[in-house]
Formats: structure tokens, C-alpha cells, sequence
């Protein structure tokens, strides 16, 4: 006949709630025996544990209940948003479209998840021109501006062949550290296009308008200035003077708001001839030498030796270009200040390229990203006394990026600022 086991009196206590552990149960407490034994800190032990255990369980409770409701809601932002919003794999594998992007694209689930978001929704210049995949793969704008696709508006197509004019905006995924995929918020700008249409219509018309008053207003004052003392008094003099002057910066003003509106409506004419570079800088800061002297800023060009200096190019749509960025080198110099004007070909690239260095105020850095916005001027230049539209860079960069040439800058605000510019020297053999 077998032999009872006897178990031991604190293992037939603590089994029941072990068992019970097991099985993810940690209801049970310890049952403490009342007399003194040498097992009491190994049952005290086992309770104080079980209620950490518990005190644990609690709190995960609460963080699951917390990141479900966080989840439901950004759910239901998600689904209830007017932009449409996708998020990617790594591979850019759609994985979810909220329900504003499926309207906009025209797309129901079946047709895109697990596909490609560059085969399933075609992105595309307003010419029609069909971006490639490998130039789109975060959407980003500024992937976009390198190519020389700024100012240029961006379309996706939809399965039913219409397009729409789109903006994006694109995060990176992480989890745990790691990046996972991307999220894309894009929207249709159909109506600020239109508005900004009506807008560029409205300046161009009223630019149009004005620039005959202006040139005839310039004549008569010229034609002033140039009379005998006995016809003009010295005193009239220098007010006829400052009118001029004026009427100067409204006739940029004018020229300024025509070519952007030329260049938002993608009307360049580019007559190319070839001519030298250095010839033209000499010419405008030739021009913009009563400016240089008002503020006693002196000028110097520089060419690095063996550079050939021609451009094969549009010479007044260059020299608008270069005279905008060494007009805003001395604009912005201090006092005595210098602006130095470097030409060096980088035969490699066949390009051209020019450095505009001044050692003035300089850009903040909060206003570096808005530089080439159409009417944006610096935090610490709006309030100066400095005229300016806001106008120069934008047309420089819409020129340079039609082009496909470069355009950057490097500042730092009371330093100085120096904006480096290539152009493309294909001088054809001849
Ligand atoms: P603006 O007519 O105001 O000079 P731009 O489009 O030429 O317009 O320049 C836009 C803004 O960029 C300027 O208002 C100024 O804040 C900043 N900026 C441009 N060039 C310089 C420079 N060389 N130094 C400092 N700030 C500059």
C-alpha cells in the first residue's frame, strides 16, 4: 500500500494561491498562521508580493484604458478631418487612408491598401509632367524645390483621370526609436490657387496701369533737374530730388510686381545671347553706386584666376537677378560696411557661380525658411527705415529655378549674409 506523503504544513498553505497565480489570478492573500514558526517571513514575503503584483496590474489597467481612449480619439480626428491623411510603411505601402483622403483621390479601400502610394496615386507638374517615384518619396516640398519644381504647382491624379493642385505635409513614423514609415496630410488648394489668380490679376493690371503715369512723372522730373538756376530755385532743387527718388522706387516697385506676375503665370521669355557676367556686375554696381556712397559701402569684385566668364543666357533676366542680390548686400550693409562680388566656373558642372558677401545685419534665424515668399521681409528689416518689398528674392529664385540653377544662402542676424548662386554656362560650339 502506498505511503501518504506528508507536505509540509507551509507549502499546503501557499499552494492554492500559487496555482491560482499560475492561471493570472492574484485575488488570493496568504493565509498567516497566528502561531510563531520559522516560515512567517517567507508567508509575509509572499503576500507583500502579491501585492505589488496587484498594485502593478492596476496601473497597467489604467495606461491600456488611457491609450484606448488617446487611440479612439485620434481615430475619430482622423476619420472626421477634412485633409486627407495616409500613413506608409517603410516601403511607402499604404496602410491607412482616412475617409477625406478617399474622397479627395476618389479611392475606396480595396483598391489601395497594401499598394504602393506612388502607383496608386500619380503625382504630376501642371504641364501634365509625371513625377517619378524615386523623386517622391516623402512628398516633401522641399525635395521638390532642388529639383526646380517650386513655383511650380502639384497635382495628384485620380483614378478617374481628373487632378486636383494638392500642398502636403509629411511626418516621419517612429516606434520605439525606430523609423517605421511615414504619415502624409495633403489637401486641395483648388481655391486659394483660384484666389491667388485673381489676386496676381488684379497687381498685374494695376502695375500695368501705373508704370506710364510713373515713366512720365520720371521725364518731367528729369527734365527738371536738368533746368537752368534762374528757372528752378536752389531751394526747389532738392525736393524735385526726393520726388525722383520716389518716383524711382515706385517704378521698381512696378517692374517688381509685373515680373512676378509674369513668373507666376510661367510667361518667362528667355532670349539667349552670350555675354560676359563680369561686364554686367560692373554695370550694375556702377548703377547702384549713389547707393554704395550714401552708406559709404565699398564694393569689390573678385574673379578666381583661369575663370571664364561667360553665360550663354537671358542677359537681362541675369542681370535682374544679380542686381537684386547686390542691391540687398549694400541695402543691408552697416555703415562703411563691404560687399564683396566673387565670380569662379566650376568647369566640372559647367556652371557659373557667384558669391554676394556682406558683412551687415544679416537674416534672423526664424525668418530663414520665408525668405522666397512673395512679400516677406526680415523681422529685424520691416521696421527699419530700409524701403523694400519683399519682392527681389522671390523673383531671383523663381528665375534661378527655371533655370535649374542654385540658389542658397548663409546668415547670421549682425554678422552678415552671403547668398551663393550657379548658373548653367552651356555656351554652344560653334
Ligand atoms: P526687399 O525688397 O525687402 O529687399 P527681397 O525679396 O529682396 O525684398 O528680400 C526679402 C528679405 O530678405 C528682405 O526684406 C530682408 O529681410 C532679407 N534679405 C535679403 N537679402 C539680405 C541681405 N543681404 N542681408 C540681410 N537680409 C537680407
Amino acid at each position: 500500500m502506498a505511503q501518504a506523503i506528508n507536505q509540509p504544513q507551509v507549502v499546503v498553505d501557499l499552494y492554492p494561491l500559487f496555482a491560482a497565480a499560475s492561471l493570472g489570478d492574484f485575488s488570493k492573500d496568504v493565509n498567516i498562521p497566528q502561531q510563531e514558526n520559522e516560515f512567517i517571513p517567507l508567508y509575509v514575503g509572499v503576500q507583500v508580493m502579491v501585492d505589488v503584483i496587484r498594485e502593478k496590474i492596476a496601473e497597467l489597467e489604467q495606461a491600456n484604458r488611457d491609450v484606448s481612449l488617446q487611440l479612439n480619439k485620434t481615430f475619430s480626428q482622423l476619420t472626421s478631418i477634412g485633409e486627407g491623411i495616409v500613413t506608409l510603411d517603410e516601403e511607402g505601402v499604404i496602410r491607412f487612408l482616412n475617409p477625406a483622403g478617399e474622397k479627395l483621390l476618389g479611392l475606396s479601400d480595396g483598391e489601395y491598401l497594401g499598394r504602393k502610394w506612388v502607383d496608386a496615386v500619380p503625382l504630376e507638374t501642371e504641364t501634365g509632367e509625371v513625377i517619378e517615384s524615386q523623386l517622391r518619396p516623402f512628398e516633401d516640398s522641399a525635395a521638390f524645390s532642388s529639383e526646380g519644381f517650386i513655383g511650380n504647382h502639384l497635382y495628384y491624379r485620380r483614378k478617374d483621370e481628373s487632378r486636383f493642385p494638392v500642398t502636403t505635409t509629411v511626418s516621419p513614423l517612429f516606434f520605439e526609436g525606430n523609423r517605421t514609415g511615414h504619415i502624409i496630410a495633403f489637401r486641395d488648394i483648388s481655391r486659394e490657387l483660384q484666389l491667388e489668380q485673381l489676386k496676381d490679376d488684379f497687381l498685374s493690371i494695376a502695375a500695368h496701369e501705373l508704370r506710364t503715369p510713373l515713366s512720365t512723372m520720371r521725364w518731367t522730373m528729369e527734365s527738371l533737374m536738368k533746368l537752368s538756376q534762374e528757372d528752378l530755385p536752389e531751394a526747389v532743387r532738392p525736393k524735385i530730388k526726393d520726388l525722383y527718388n520716389n518716383n524711382l522706387i515706385l517704378i521698381s516697385l512696378v517692374n517688381d510686381i509685373l515680373s512676378v506676375s509674369r513668373l507666376s503665370e510661367q510667361k518667362i521669355e528667355d532670349s539667349k545671347i552670350i555675354f560676359d557676367a563680369k561686364e554686367s556686375i560692373e554695370e550694375i554696381v556702377k548703377e547702384l553706386e549713389m547707393d554704395a556712397q550714401q552708406k559709404k559701402v565699398q564694393v569689390k569684385i573678385e574673379v578666381k584666376e583661369g575663370s571664364a566668364t561667360q553665360l550663354q543666357m537671358d542677359k537681362r533676366h541675369v542681370g535682374q537677378v544679380l542686381r537684386n542680390l547686390i542691391s540687398n548686400a549694400i541695402k543691408y550693409s552697416f555703415e562703411n560696411g563691404e560687399v564683396l562680388i566673387s565670380i569662379n566656373q566650376d568647369t566640372q558642372n559647367r556652371q557659373l557661380c557667384f558669391e554676394v558677401i556682406d558683412k551687415g545685419m544679416g537674416i534672423p534665424q526664424a525668418d530663414k525658411p520665408h525668405i522666397y515668399k512673395r512679400f516677406f521681409r526680415g523681422s529685424n528689416v520691416s521696421n527699419s527705415q530700409i524701403l523694400g518689398t519683399g519682392l527681389g528674392l522671390f523673383v531671383v529664385k523663381s528665375y534661378v529655378d527655371h533655370w535649374r540653377g542654385r540658389l542658397s544662402f548663409t546668415s547670421e542676424e549682425g554678422k552678415g549674409t552671403t547668398f551663393h548662386l550657379c548658373l548653367p554656362q552651356k555656351i554652344d560650339a560653334t
